[in-house]
């Protein structure tokens, strides 16, 4: 076991701003006292074949090991943590001002296949940066938006899985969609949307998130030493596109510096880009500075 981690006290901060009374919607909201940080944050595959293991603190690289050495490593295990929050998940992050990441998801498939270009265009006018997490099927099925979404600075791309699969080891569930069934199932929903947005892009994606976010700690650790650490949310903006831009606002207004919010750009007929609108310029308005999560990560 190789996994290295630190705890840090973001949440902590922000807890004694006052800022986590009165706790918004979402599941995910200020239940952790101690946050995960992977260590290197995001590592860039090195030539070096003999560094496998270790995470380099010096150099910040290393080569993601291979299925076989995950599966020699982890095949013996047996998650005990399922959720949004399990070990190794980062959720929120050590704020240095008044920062916030708004990361927005893009899950593809029968009915999330759609662009909320209002919202989109609400950030890029605003000037807004934002994560934005993009499935495989999504990305295929908008294939010039990804692409102009990748050469715009304001956004940062990361990975929203391959099949959009909840990440557990052992068939877990989440909301009754099934998990990966294994390790080997879960090496390639994170990787062969990697190899794609590779492939298509030349885009290495430096942050995974799953499909309804749901993660064991197992898998998490494997994607954490493929250089896509798991990163959730600790505001729920949206839940899941279902809100209305009243719940949005509402929502919104508990996000303080170092929270990670969580949207939806997939759904155009929601009300996400209405609440959203409003919301990002009130929260401007009390000074809160939108970065991407590779700013403060
Ligand atoms: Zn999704």
């Amino acid at each position: 076991m190789s996994f290295d981690r630190r705890a840090f006290l973001g949440l902590s901060a922000v807890s004694a701003a006052g800022l986590l009374t009165g706790c918004g919607p979402g599941e995910a909201r200020g239940a952790a006292s101690t946050l995960i940080r992977p260590e290197p944050p995001h590592p860039v595959p090195s030539p070096d074949p003999t560094q496998t293991s270790e995470p380099s603190e010096s150099t910040g690289q290393q080569e993601p090991p291979s299925l076989e050495e995950l599966q020699a490593q982890h095949g013996q295990q047996q998650p005990q943590e399922w959720g949004l929050e399990t070990s190794g998940v980062i959720t929120s992050f050590t704020p240095s001002g008044n920062q916030a990441v708004l990361t927005l998801d893009a899950c593809g498939g029968r009915g999330s296949g759609g662009y909320d270009a209002a919202l989109i265009d609400s950030l890029r006018q605003a000037g807004i940066a934002a994560s934005l997490f993009i499935n495989k099927r999504w990305a295929q099925e908008n294939y010039g938006i990804t692409q102009e979404l990748i050469e715009d600075p304001l956004f940062e791309i990361a990975n929203h899985g391959t099949q959009h699969k909840p990440l557990s080891v052992t068939g877990q569930q989440a909301y009754g969609i099934p998990g990966t069934e294994s390790l080997e199932e879960a090496y390639a929903e994170i990787m062969d949307n990697q190899q794609f947005f590779r492939d298509s892009f030349g885009l290495e994606l430096p942050f995974f998130r799953a499909g309804t976010a749901y993660v064991d700690e197992v898998a998490a650790q494997m994607a954490q030493q493929l250089g896509t650490p798991v990163v959730n949310f600790s505001v729920n903006g949206d839940a899941g596109a279902t809100y209305s831009a009243t719940e949005v606002q509402r929502a919104m207004r508990e996000v303080g510096p170092g929270d990670i919010v969580i949207g939806h750009f997939n759904q155009p007929d929601s009300q996400v880009a209405a609440g959203f609108g409003q919301a990002l310029q009130e929260a401007a308005e009390r000074g809160i500075e939108w970065m991407t999560l590779s700013q403060v990560l």
